[in-house]
């Protein structure tokens, strides 16, 4: 239980409002959305509701603590050594926590007067976007706090735009974008973050709350006041410590007014601590592949359907043997580029590492022993660092270090490092020595947690602390002494001199034991502290005058080595930007390495990224569906073509005369999705600047990438299955463009067949015409193959199968033409539906093929008008109100005379019959 101050603990029991509840009353009403973590000793305390939300959702024990106006104050606590735990706990499930500390000791109170109760102030907010504490981050992703605004209609700006800034607290990295109101959730998914504010107007906002739902962010209500672009402009001038944005691009308003919003909301939770952070990146759909909410779930990119890690694309290409390797894959993951000029360079730097095996091991083995370097600096700037933070900046700088001497080693024989690589190794090499070397021979080889446990710096680093650490254990060898001296005096052999916090030290004797140290006559005076049920304690003046001297010198070793931290501190702080520049670069590294890795292990290659409008994929693989095989039964992945757009080498930009769309169909279990989804994967995996899992890839770049696989419900956003599809349908036929690259999977499934078919006939004919871009649509619908022979710039392929004795092998291979039948009935006598069902299955199938041929889909191609007629006829149709309409629109009955009403009538008739008005 806590230890609370002596003023404090007089008040339990007290009916009255004690002066330590008024205390805690006015700081739980200024902070009225959090959990208040109250401290009292060696505990947090909680009070009222939040003892009884803290103790459900912790699982503790709700007790009391006196009462309040009469009634019990229900009460729960957790340790400070072990709050990390539970602010986890609490964060993950929701909560928000202001910690309250004590500010003074209770001697301090006590000076003031017996009544005073222990000076507490909250410190910090701890909300699921502001972690820092590597016990609350996951190492591996990143944790941004993010700000939505909306900014407001102009002439100019007649849509709905929304600005987002983003900052990581955790490792300072920055991002900023703007985008149109339909790539909301999109650009919510890529950023993932832990939290998302934005002001009260907007957080009741359907898209805004499912996009964060999707990602697991909470959503957070701040004042809409702070997101203001004077302020915003101010703080980051203040934050980055220049006198002008000028150098860091250009910011609209909206951008200054969410920038504003986030930094407000970063000062409220850090109350004056300053965290640093790096100038803002921008990305967004100007200059990053835009892969919308749907997409990038169905895509399973960074997280799969069901939220989790497992069997994603990141968990099958991670290679990275650094946490911030591995933020750096994630990142890229989520935002490949657009510019083929950029996606290069990144190429060109896997083939390097690619080409160069030995060295890689080495910086592979070199980076693996590379601590994390953006969390504890980001620690260090927010004053809540410990030992093991400088440690981490002295051990990852001795990384970079080696790293460099093994590029330079291997560069002087293959002769040079350009672009990418030839950077990092310069940021590698930009920190001074002199800052390792100073942290290395200040620090222990071996540092605590907490600056308080003391025992991190060097002996020998400063002669006081050297002095205050021979007397505290020259002391300590005195009680060793002691032990010996009285243990033989006594004749107790067991007696033994303990220490705890609250008695400092003390001779401990078992209870039968007890007598003989009372009992004169001896040299010794032993005086009594303590009787437990098996043991008693003592205490002599000895021990007490030498308890004070190990304290003291204990306590002045510690101002020491504190006083040595801060210097550290401030060291690294003077080398800030070249140590941020340093951890970038670690990770960067560390990716590329993985990267190279992955490619070499995968027989992966280069892809050609360029403007054309080509998609021409050979024996291409589903990395995830690939890995899955081999982990299960290790059969092989059979290898696919997908060929689109121009052929290699040819220049017209529209992609010559292959295929633009192929529809896909085959047999349940073909591989269908799989070969849509690979194609899509191969996007993402070029355009981060990836080798792809193929024989040989060409991709002319990709502005936007569409997905939409498989049937699922938004149940939470009140949407059926088939609205779902519907909407994420509409989002592709309106947005993507002759450079999108788009996978659809049985469209139209959700509804009746005719609708379904139409709807999905519809949606190639549109893609075909009026979009235009590169499409795989897969389809049950057999009658779509028809579209081949009307649509110029469409194909059919298929999924090969082999029919053998009544049996049917799936070979997995995408072959031209169209598929005959579905064998939805074979694949349903696999998953074991009841014999007496299938066979039924097979009689109505047989029934409805037979009327069905009367009638097949080439006729029906064949005698509908072509696509852009019929949008011709729609759009004529559309044209204006009819004659008869307006007719309706212009008569006011109120002024008719029964005449004119009657003639009024006739007329309606006439028009009605197509006759003359
Ligand atoms: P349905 O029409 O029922 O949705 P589908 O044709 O879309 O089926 P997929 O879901 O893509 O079929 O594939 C089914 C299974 O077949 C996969 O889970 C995988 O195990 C296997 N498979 C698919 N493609 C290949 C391939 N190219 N090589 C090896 N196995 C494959």
């Amino acid at each position: 239980m806590a230890t609370p101050g002596a003023g404090e603990r007089r008040e339990t029991g007290d009916d009255a409002v004690t002066p330590m509840m008024r205390q805690y009353q006015e700081i739980k009403a200024a902070n009225p959305n959090c959990l208040l973590f109250y401290r009292m000793g060696d505990f947090y305390e909680l009070f009222f509701e939040d003892a009884a939300i803290a103790s459900r959702a912790l699982g503790i024990e709700l007790t009391k603590r006196g009462k309040h106006l009469g009634e019990d104050i229900p009460m729960c606590g957790v340790p400070v050594h072990r709050s990390d735990d539970y602010l986890h706990k609490l964060i993950r499930a929701g909560h928000r926590v202001a910690v309250c500390e004590q500010t003074e000791n209770p001697a301090e109170a006590r000076k003031r007067g017996s009544k005073s109760v222990v000076a507490r102030a909250v410190v910090r907010l701890v909300t699921p976007g502001t972690l820092t504490e590597d016990t609350l981050l996951d190492a591996r992703s990143n944790n941004f706090l993010m700000a939505v605004f909306r900014a407001p209609s102009s002439t100019t700006n007649p849509g709905e735009t929304f600005a987002l800034a983003a900052l990581d607290i955790s490792t300072g990295e920055f991002l900023i974008a703007e985008t149109q109101g339909a790539d909301l959730a999109g650009e919510i998914a890529r950023i993932a973050p832990g939290e998302l504010i934005a002001g009260e107007e907007l957080t009741g906002d359907q898209r805004l709350s499912a996009a964060a739902r999707s990602v697991g962010a909470a959503v957070t209500s701040v004042p809409r006041t702070t997101f203001d672009s004077l302020a915003g402009e101010r703080m980051l001038k203040a934050k980055l410590g220049v006198a002008v944005l000028d150098g860091l691009g250009q910011f609209s308003r909206a951008e200054l007014a969410t920038i504003g919003g986030l930094l407000a909301y970063v000062d409220i939770t850090q109350i004056g601590a300053q965290p640093a952070i790096l100038p803002p990146g921008r990305r967004g759909p100007a200059n990053a592949l835009v892969i919308d909410a749907a997409t990038r779930s169905s895509l399973e990119l960074t997280r799969s359907i069901g939220g989790g890690r497992q069997a994603t694309l990141m968990s099958v290409i991670d290679r990275t043997v650094t946490a911030a390797g591995a933020r750096e894959l994630a990142a890229r993951l989520s935002s490949p580029l657009i510019d083929p000029r950029a996606i290069g360079e990144r190429l060109d730097a896997i083939e390097w590492l690619l080409q160069a095996p030995l060295l890689r091991a080495s910086l592979r083995g070199a980076l693996r022993s590379a601590p994390d370097l953006a969390r504890p600096l980001s620690r260090l700037a927010l004053g809540r660092a410990g030992p093991r933070d400088l440690k981490a900046v002295a051990v990852a700088l001795c990384a970079a270090v080696e790293l460099v001497r093994l590029i330079d080693a291997m560069v002087d024989q293959s002769g040079g490092l350009t672009g990418e690589l030839a950077l990092l190794r310069a940021a590698l090499a930009a920190t001074p020595d002199t800052l390792a070397l100073e942290l290395n021979a200040a620090l222990a080889e071996d540092v605590p947690l907490l600056r308080r446990d003391g025992g991190f710096v060097r002996g020998g680093y400063r002669e006081a602390l050297d002095e205050h650490r021979l007397l505290r254990d020259q002391g300590r060898k005195v009680i060793a002494a002691l032990q010996a001296r009285y243990a033989e005096e006594t004749g107790v052999r067991a007696l033994k001199v303990r220490h705890n916090n609250v008695l400092g030290y003390f001779i401990e004797v078992s209870a039968a034991n007890g007598e003989k140290l009372m009992a004169p006559p001896l040299n010794t005076s032993f005086f009594h502290r303590q009787t437990l049920a098996n043991v008693m304690r003592f205490t002599t003046v000895e021990l007490g005058e030498t308890e004070v001297r190990i304290v003291q010198a204990g306590d002045r070793a510690l101002a020491v080595e504190l006083d040595v931290f801060d210097e550290l501190a401030a060291l690294v702080e003077r080398h800030r930007p070249a140590l941020s520049t340093c951890a970038a670069a670690l990770g960067l590294l560390d990716h590329y390495c993985a990267l190279a890795e992955l490619a070499g292990e995968g027989g992966h290659v280069r892809p050609l990224v360029d403007d054309s409008r080509a998609f021409r994929i050979e024996g291409g693989r589903h990395p995830v569906v690939e890995d899955a095989l081999r982990r299960g039964d290790g059969a092989a992945f059979i290898d696919n073509d997908c060929l689109l757009g121009e052929s290699n080498g040819a220049s017209n930009a529209d992609g010559g005369n292959a295929p633009r769309i192929l529809v896909v169909t085959g047999p349940n279990m073909a591989g269908k999705s799989t070969f849509l989804r690979q194609n899509a994967l191969m996007v993402v995996l070029a355009q981060m600047g990836a080798f792809v899992p193929a024989r040989a890839a060409h991709i002319g770049v990709v502005d936007r990438l569409f997905s939409r696989v498989g049937a699922a419900d938004d149940l939470a956003g009140g949407r059926s299955t088939f609205m779902v599809e519907m909407v994420e349908a509409a989002g592709i036929l309106n947005q993507a463009t002759d450079r999108s690259f788009v996978i659809l999977d049985e469209i139209g499934r959700g509804t009746a067949t005719f609708d379904g078919l139409s709807i999905a006939w519809a949606c190639v004919e549109h893609l075909h015409e009026v979009n235009r871009a590169r499409a795989l649509f897969a389809t049950h619908y057999h009658e779509l193959t028809a579209l081949a022979a009307t649509l110029d710039r469409a194909a059919n392929v298929t999924m090969q199968v082999r029919e053998w004795n009544d049996e049917i092998v799936f070979l997995h291979k995408v072959v031209p033409g169209a598929a005959d039948r579905s064998y939805g009935i074979h694949v349903a006598r696999l998953a074991g539906l009841p014999a007496a069902a299938v066979a039924r299955a097979e009689q109505v199938l047989e029934r409805l093929e037979g009327e069905e041929r009367a009638s097949g889909g080439a006729g029906l191609a064949a005698d509908l008008p072509l696509f852009a007629a019929a949008a011709d006829a729609a759009k004529a149709a559309k044209k204006g109100p009819s004659e008869l309409e307006m007719a309706l629109e212009s008569a006011n009955p109120d002024e008719m005379s029964p005449r004119q009403a009657l003639e009024f009538l006739y007329r309606l008739r006439r028009l009605a019959s197509g006759g003359p008005s």
